[in-house]
C-alpha cells in the first residue's frame, strides 16, 4: 500500500495517469521550480500552464521560485567586479534579485491565464532566517499570509532562496537554497506534498549529466538522499533533505519538462524493496587537499594543525594523518577549493611554528563516494570499488568510510572515468534506456 501522500500525487499531477480514476480531496501542494525550468519567458509561461493544470482540479499551490538560470553567477560576477571580497550582507541584497524577477514574471503569465496569484519576496512571507549572510538557516517561517491568500484562491508564488533575520536583514540561504525554501514552507503550510522540478527526472544512480545510462530511481532512502546531497549531488541542496526527514515532509523529485513519478524520497527502507548495496554514486570537484609534513609524532598535533584552520571557520572534510618510523608525522587534509588559498596561509604559519618539513596545497583533485544503506547488510563493497579504480589505473590518495558510505579522493582528470566505472562494476547502469533527459 502506497503512502496516503504518494497515492495522492497519482490523481494530483494531471500528467501520470495511472490511478486517475480515483477520487481524492483538495490538496495544498508546495512546487519548486529551478533555475533551467524558469530560464526564459517561454520557460515562465510553460511553468504557469503546469500550474493551471493543478489549480483547475481544485488543489491549492504554493510555488517556489529559483532566479532564471545563469542568474545568480552573473550577480556573482558582478560583485567579483566591484570588489575581490564583498561584504556577505551586500551579497545577499544582490543575489536576492534574481528571485524577485522570476516571481512577478510568473504571477504575470498567471494572471495573463485568468488565474489570480500574488507574488512574495521571502521577508514579506515572514521567512525568518539567522543571521549568517550567504549560508543562513531557517528558523521560522509564519504561515498566515500564504494561508490567507490560498483561501482568496490566489496562487501563491514565493521567492526561493532568501529570507529575512530578525533585524529586517535580507539573507540567503546558499547555493540550491530554493530547494531548502520550498521544503520548509511545505513543512510549515504541512501541504500534503512538496514536489520539487527540476531539468532532470528524478533522482538518478550517479549524475546523467556524467553517465549516460544512469538509472532514474523510482525511490530512495532519507538517510541515502542525504548522504548523496552531503557528497556532492546537487540535485537536492542537503538542508532540504534534512528539513523533510525531520518534519516528515512528503517530497518528490520530478521533472519540468515531462510528464512521469519522478524520484520518492522514503522515510523508511521498504521491506519488500530488492536490496542493492549501492544506492547511488555522488562526486565532489571543488576540492583541494593540503599536506603538512614532518611534524613530530606527540599528542596534539591533529588539533595544532586542523584546529587554526576550523577556527577560522573553513570547513575541513577528508583528514588522515600517517606516522613514519621515524617519528614524524605527515597529516593531509581536504577543503572547500575557494577556501584552499585561505587554509594554505594559515598551515604555513602552523607549520613555521612547528617546525614541519614541509607543506604542500593540491587544486587538482576531487572526492568519490559510493553511498548505499544496503552496505550494511553486504561484505566487500570497498574492495570492489577499490578493484575497479585499480583495474583502470587511478590512484586513491585518501579513502574514507562511514556506515553507508565510501568516498576516495583521487586526481581530478580522471573524475568522470572512475564514476563509469564503478558505475558499471556495481551494475547501477539502466540497460533499457539510456534515460537522460536533460534540459539546458
Ligand atoms: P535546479 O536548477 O532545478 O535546482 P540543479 O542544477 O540544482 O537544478 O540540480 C539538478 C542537476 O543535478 C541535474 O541537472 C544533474 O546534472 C545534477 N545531478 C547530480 N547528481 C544527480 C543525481 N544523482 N540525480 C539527478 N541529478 C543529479
Ligand atoms: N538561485 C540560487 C542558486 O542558483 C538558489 C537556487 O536556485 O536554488 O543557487
Ligand atoms: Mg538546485
Amino acid at each position: 500500500m502506497p503512502e496516503p501522500w504518494a497515492r495522492h500525487w497519482t490523481v494530483s499531477n494531471p500528467g501520470w495517469k495511472e490511478n486517475s480514476e480515483t477520487e481524492f480531496a483538495m490538496a495544498l501542494i508546495v512546487q519548486k521550480y529551478g533555475g533551467t525550468s524558469v530560464g526564459s519567458v517561454e520557460r515562465i509561461e510553460a511553468v504557469a500552464d503546469k500550474i493551471i493544470r493543478f489549480r483547475e482540479q481544485g488543489d491549492d499551490i504554493v510555488v517556489v521560485v529559483s532566479a532564471m538560470s545563469g542568474e545568480t553567477n552573473r550577480l556573482t560576477a558582478l560583485a567579483r567586479e566591484m570588489m575581490d571580497q564583498p561584504t556577505p550582507r551586500e551579497m545577499d541584497v544582490l543575489l536576492s534579485t534574481g528571485e524577485q524577477v522570476t516571481i512577478a514574471l510568473l504571477c504575470m503569465a498567471l494572471e495573463k491565464r485568468g488565474f489570480s496569484a500574488r507574488s512574495f519576496t521571502g521577508g514579506q512571507v515572514k521567512i525568518l532566517t539567522d543571521t549568517s549572510h550567504t549560508k543562513a538557516r531557517i528558523r521560522e517561517i509564519d504561515g498566515t499570509r500564504i494561508h490567507a491568500q490560498l483561501e482568496q484562491g490566489n496562487v501563491v508564488v514565493v521567492a526561493g532562496f532568501q529570507g529575512v533575520d530578525d533585524q529586517g536583514n535580507i539573507t540567503t540561504l546558499g547555493r540550491g537554497g530554493s530547494d531548502t525554501t520550498a521544503v520548509a514552507l511545505a513543512a510549515a503550510l504541512e501541504a500534503d506534498e512538496c514536489q520539487i522540478y527540476t531539468d532532470v527526472k528524478g533522482v538518478y544512480t550517479t549524475d546523467p549529466r556524467v553517465v549516460d545510462d544512469a538509472r532514474l530511481l523510482t525511490s530512495i532512502t532519507f538517510e541515502e538522499m542525504l548522504e548523496l546531497a552531503s557528497l556532492g549531488a546537487k540535485v537536492l541542496q542537503i538542508r532540504s533533505v534534512e528539513f523533510a526527514g525531520k518534519y516528515k515532509v512528503p517530497l518528490r523529485v520530478l521533472s519540468s519538462f515531462e510528464d512521469g513519478p519522478g524520484t520518492l524520497i522514503t522515510l523508511e527502507e521498504e521491506s519488500d524493496m530488492e536490496d542493492p548495496a549501492i544506492a547511488g554514486i555522488a562526486f565532489e570537484r571543488d576540492e583541494a587537499k593540503l599536506t603538512v609534513a614532518g611534524v613530530p609524532d606527540v599528542p596534539g598535533i591533529a588539533y595544532k594543525v586542523i584546529g587554526p584552520v576550523s577556527e577560522a571557520g573553513i570547513e575541513v572534510d577528508v583528514i588522515v594523518q600517517n606516522a613514519a618510523a621515524d617519528g614524524s608525522n605527515d597529516i593531509s587534509f581536504t577543503v572547500k577549493r575557494a577556501e584552499s588559498d585561505r587554509a594554505h596561509k594559515i598551515i604555513t604559519d602552523v607549520a613555521a611554528s612547528l617546525k614541519a618539513r614541509e607543506v604542500d596545497v593540491d587544486t587538482r583533485i576531487c572526492k568519490v563516494s559510493l553511498v548505499g544503506v544496503g552496505m550494511r547488510s553486504h561484505a566487500g563493497i570497498a574492495s570492489k570499488m577499490f578493484k575497479a579504480l585499480a583495474d583502470e589505473g587511478i590512484n586513491i590518495q585518501i579513502i574514507t568510510t562511514s556506515e553507508i558510505k565510501i568516498s576516495v579522493v583521487i586526481e581530478e582528470k580522471y573524475l568522470e572515468l572512475a564514476v563509469r566505472a564503478l558505475h558499471s562494476a556495481f551494475d547501477l547502469g539502466d540497460p533499457e534506456s539510456p534515460a537522460r533527459s536533460i534540459e539546458d
